[in-house]
């Protein structure tokens, strides 16, 4: 079996260029390979040794300070005051599991379900997106009796033995179930309309249902991030949900990625297209660093699963990860997160715009709030894919002290996602580097390649 990967390997480091690394560095990336064993990966052709951060910025061991546009775990911003002072009370007052009653976990639920439409009146809480993926699917199994999942071509929903067989993005070393179906993502630079995707998804739920595995649901991240970051119009999922519940399916609504403000056009990727999902899958930006996620489903969706099954986990919604979640979303409100990623995000991508303008290899800027995809291609008429390009605009901004990486599945989109608390003032060292960056990688290229 082939074990090339995609998205998890295409700014990997190699190791090739080991030898101009700092000595300490090179000593704990080789001391890390030899401990954690060859399945993880670092990024960068040189790695970069993180040591503090604060904001939407980083510091390595050598006090050399980064811009972070890629990260959307601590998504309210690095270390922030409000989520540290959250966790350390609740730390030292008691953390346990959900077999006691306490209130934090009742009050966190309350709020976080009223963020939601009034369909979703119940929550569960586990640690990680991988988990809550895994619980969704298998409500919506039960729920529908049927078995059968429709993803995007390179999605990417998790790492248990479930989510990794629905996540096309870990490469052809991963099988995928057997009862899973792809689609190709809408992409609307490629004029993939949501016309176009529903009936793609019309044609999955018939052959799942053909070949007698039966239609439980349609699992996707609306923002498509690891598709490459196609956020498409608003409205635009509507005609494939409605065909998803036409056949009886459930949608479930991937917010790992779009959720919690980042879009800025909604608190939930799934609002932005005016959709009600039957199961919501959250992660990652949820206890900004804390590893905190939940599952939110309407109740008679749940009961089928919840009445037969007695679900715990050990660490899920302990009385710190909810201390935690509750600081996020008081922050999200407090600091207007949501009308700010909106802001930020519609001037950044109006400059990131000119700079497509200015560059013929980028083919096409598209983004809401602060996710933005920026697409390279080496000819602008046929919109081919220049994954080389991609990686070396990554690794020439890392030189320019921006943190990102790529996207999609040739790995051509640079994946532009910083922590909310980039602001206005942060625009220009990105758009900046950026375009130093092109120039600089695109003047490298041979004549006749451009
Ligand atoms: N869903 C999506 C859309 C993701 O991007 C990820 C993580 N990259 C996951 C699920 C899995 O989350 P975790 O790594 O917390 O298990």
């Amino acid at each position: 079996m082939p074990t090339r990967s995609t998205i998890m390997d295409t700014n990997s480091y190699r190791g090739d260029g080991s030898a101009a690394l700092p000595e300490a560095d090179r000593q704990l990336i080789e001391r890390r390979e030899q401990l954690l064993g060859p399945a993880y990966r670092l990024f960068y052709q040189k790695p970069v040794h993180l040591v503090r951060g604060e904001g939407a910025y980083v510091w390595d061991a050598h006090g050399t300070q980064y811009l972070d546009v890629y990260n959307n775990v601590v998504s309210i911003g690095h270390c922030h005051p409000a989520v540290v002072e959250a966790v350390e009370r609740q730390m030292r007052t008691l953390n346990t599991h959900t077999r006691y009653l306490h209130e934090g976990i009742v009050g966190y639920a309350d709020r976080l379900l009223a963020t939601m439409p009034a369909e979703l009146d119940q929550v569960m809480f586990m640690c990680t997106g991988s988990e809550a993926n895994d619980l969704a699917v298998r409500v919506a199994q039960v729920a529908t009796g049927a078995q059968g999942v429709i993803v995007t071509r390179e999605a990417y929903h998790g790492t248990s033995a479930l989510t990794s067989g629905l996540s096309p993005a870990l490469g052809s070393g991963q099988p995928l179930a057997d009862f899973v179906r792809l689609v190709e993502a809408p992409d609307t630079y490629r004029g993939r309309d949501g016309a176009a995707f529903a009936s793609d998804i019309k044609a999955a739920i018939e052959d799942l249902k053909s070949s007698g595995l039966g239609f439980a649901a349609f699992l996707a991240d609306s923002i498509f991030s690891s598709d490459g970051v196609l956020p498409g119009e608003q409205g635009m999922l509507r005609e494939a949900v409605d065909e998803v519940r036409r056949q009886g399916g459930m949608f479930i609504a991937d917010e790992v990625q779009p959720g919690f403000s980042r879009t800025g056009e909604a608190f939930w990727g799934f609002a932005r297209h005016g959709l009600v999902p039957d199961l919501v899958t959250l992660g990652k930006p949820m206890g900004n660093g804390f590893p905190v996620s939940g599952m939110a489903a309407r109740a008679d969706v749940l009961a089928p699963f919840a009445t037969t099954l007695p679900y715990f986990n050990t660490f899920g919604g302990n009385p710190v990860a909810m201390a935690a979640g509750q600081a996020v979303l008081d922050v999200i409100q407090q600091e207007g997160l949501l009308q700010h990623s909106l802001r930020v995000g519609r001037i950044l991508l109006a400059e990131l715009q000119k700079l497509g303008d200015k560059h013929e290899n980028v083919g096409d800027v598209r983004g809401a709030g602060l996710f933005i995809g920026f697409e390279l291609v080496s000819d602008p008429e046929a919109k081919t894919p220049d994954k080389q390009l991609a990686l070396k605009a990554v690794e020439a901004l890392r030189e320019r002290r921006v943190l990102t990486s790529v996207a999609g599945p040739h790995g051509n989109v640079l994946k532009l996602r910083p922590p909310l608390a980039f602001g206005e003032h942060d625009i220009d060292w990105l758009v900046t580097a950026l375009d130093e960056a092109l120039d600089a990688v695109l003047d490298k290229r041979p004549a006749g390649s451009r």
